[in-house]
């Protein structure tokens, strides 16, 4: 496990290979913040209960949640859109929200709600027979939908809008953010703030503890296909993918509801942390080169199956860059074994899914103990990754102290960068469990407010019971 303070971060970055205008607008003025002065002069954007940076449904329900409690809130974005990687990035399937018999529900909350405003306008299908496939939806409605509970909730939007540096008070307390837009450079000042980047761009630049986890999960570019035939792309692959210099090891992907369009996450991009910029630039250029690669052998090779491209995401699809240091690092045991925890805030049943980093492939760990090493193309091999069990967990949690950064008290992440070990983090990443760590720290932002007290202090048990009350299942 590497760990990274902001400026080994960014010597990393430059020995990598940074481009010197990045570097700069990446270096801190002072400790990481911009100094009083010059954030004074700056216009306001707006004051706020709650400043919640990434628009993500992570951040979008932490928003949301934290309104509804009756906080004046702000959720800040940099595309043109919310949803992060389940909609600017195309990837458009939610796991199960049972636990891995199917028998007791652990997921609910904006998940739920979000999936049965969906259904309205059909671009939600249900596949209660695969857990792992569970929901599939159409990107673009989420777009929409995402839009609506932010404007129902009186949440106040800033789209297009780059979160750049954090402002101290002299104190040192986090007193606002700087952002950047059209308007150009402003302010917005907060009492609380949610850091829901993915990359954790405002723990970074306030310095806190950042680290890889040591088996960083590569990236992928997704892309949209007309009536795309996978069994003729996996054979296809295995033939002729090294002619086209397209990594062979994954593919992933499902159908648009009520379209013949197919999401197709099967490109990957090794070595690169897309918290860096240089590395971001260069991935987003190979994801792009290995779609029209993926077009070529298909068009050479299976003319019978080759298809259209319709759409690429307006970012790369980015499974993990950082992890910030938290109260408490969720280890790999208690994710396999199903560790309960009393300030438990999320629980997720997804397997824990390990993208490989130095060879093709995933391993898939089920909580049964047993394991899959799956690679397209190839038949897969099964064993254990330990002896059986009287009774096996069917579910994993995830504790309030894991999105409690260990500096700054009004401060909480959401999201992938959470505090977890590799293999631990492998199955708490999907989207349905980040979704539960959005809410959660919406609520307990808007609790620790509500007592003017550090979040750290707030209590779990209220925490629960108000994400309870909320619509969430906190088990
Ligand atoms: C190819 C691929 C396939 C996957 N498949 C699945 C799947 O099938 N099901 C599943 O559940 N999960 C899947 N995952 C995992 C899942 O998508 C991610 O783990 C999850 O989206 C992480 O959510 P997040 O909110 O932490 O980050 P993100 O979704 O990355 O959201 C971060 C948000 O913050 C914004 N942001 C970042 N920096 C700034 C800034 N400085 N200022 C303002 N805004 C900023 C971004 O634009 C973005 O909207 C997949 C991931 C990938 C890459």
């Amino acid at each position: 496990m590497k760990n990274y303070s902001r400026r080994r971060f960014i010597n990393r970055a430059v020995k990598g290979g940074m481009a010197i205008g990045a570097m700069a607008s990446a270096m801190p003025l002072s400790a990481g913040c911009v100094a009083e002065s010059t954030a004074k002069n700056l216009p306001l954007a707006g004051e706020f209960d709650i400043c919640v940076l990434g628009g993500s449904c992570t951040g979008v329900f932490a928003a949301v949640r934290a309104a509804r409690l009756g906080a004046k809130v702000a959720v800040v974005e940099k595309q043109n859109c919310f949803g992060g990687v389940a909609t600017s990035s195309l990837v458009n399937i939610w796991h199960s929200i049972y636990d891995t018999e199917h028998k007791i529900q652990i997921i609910a909350g904006l998940t739920t709600e979000t999936v049965e405003r969906l259904k309205k306008r059909n671009a939600v299908v249900t596949n209660e027979n695969n857990p792992n496939s569970y929901y599939r939806f159409n990107s673009q409605e989420l777009k929409i939908e995402l839009d609506e509970l932010v404007v129902e909730n009186n949440v106040t939007p800033f789209l297009h809008t780059l979160f750049s540096e954090p402002r101290l008070d002299a104190d040192g307390r986090l007193a606002g953010v700087i952002i950047d837009n059209k308007s150009g450079r402003s302010l917005i000042r907060a009492k609380y703030f949610i850091d829901a980047t993915g990359d954790a761009d405002l723990c970074l630049r306030l310095g806190l503890e950042t680290y890889e986890s040591g088996m960083l999960q590569p990236p992928t570019t997704c892309a949209h296909l007309e009536n795309w035939d996978s069994a003729a792309f996996s054979a296809t692959l295995k033939a002729h993918g090294a002619e086209f210099n397209i990594p062979d090891g994954f593919v992933w992907g499902g159908n648009l509801p009520s379209t013949k369009t197919y999401m197709l996450a099967g490109t990957r991009i090794y070595g690169r942390n897309c918290a860096i910029a240089d590395d971001l630039t260069q991935a987003e250029i190979e994801g792009r080169r290995q779609i029209r690669a993926i077009m070529d052998m298909m068009r050479k090779y299976s003319p019978e199956s080759a298809t259209a491209l319709t759409a690429l995401p307006s970012y790369i699809g980015i499974r993990e860059t950082l992890h910030v240091k938290c109260l408490y690092q969720v280890s790999d045991e208690d994710a396999m074994y199903g560790k309960r925890f009393d300030d438990a805030i999320a629980s997720g049943s997804y397997r824990l899914d390990l993208h490989h980093h130095d060879k093709p492939g995933i391993t898939f760990k089920y909580l049964d103990g047993t394991e899959d090493y799956s690679r397209p193309g190839y038949p897969g091999v099964k064993g254990r990754w330990r002896p059986e069990m009287p009774v096996d967990p069917t579910f994993y949690q995830v504790p309030l102290r894991s999105i409690i950064p260990q500096k700054h008290s009004n401060l909480m992440v959401a999201g992938r960068m959470l505090d977890a070990a590799a293999i631990a983090f492998s199955g708490i990443r999907v989207m349905v469990n980040m979704n539960q760590l959005g809410e959660a720290a919406g609520v307990t932002s808007y609790l620790a407010l509500s007592k003017n007290i550090p979040v750290s202090r707030v209590s779990a048990k209220d925490v629960r019971e108000t994400m309870r009350r909320g619509g969430s299942i906190v088990i």
